[in-house]
C-alpha cells in the first residue's frame, strides 16, 4: 500500500483578536457583509465586540 493514512486535520485559523490558532470547527465566527471573522472564545469574541461596537447603537 502506498497511500499513507491522512488524518482529516481541521483548518486552523487565527484567532482575530489574539491570533491563537485554533480549528474552525471550535471557532467562533462573526459575519458581516464582506468580512468574517473567527474567535478563539467568547472571552475574544466580547472584547472584539466592545471595541466595535461603535457602529451599532449606543447602549
Ligand atoms: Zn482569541
Amino acid at each position: 500500500m502506498n497511500d499513507k493514512p491522512v488524518p482529516t486535520e481541521p483548518d486552523l485559523i487565527d484567532c482575530k483578536l489574539c491570533f491563537k490558532e485554533i480549528p474552525e470547527s471550535v471557532a467562533i465566527t462573526e459575519e458581516g457583509e464582506d468580512y468574517v471573522m473567527h474567535f478563539c472564545g467568547l472571552e475574544c469574541y466580547s472584547a472584539w465586540k466592545e471595541k466595535n461596537k461603535n457602529a451599532a447603537g449606543n447602549d
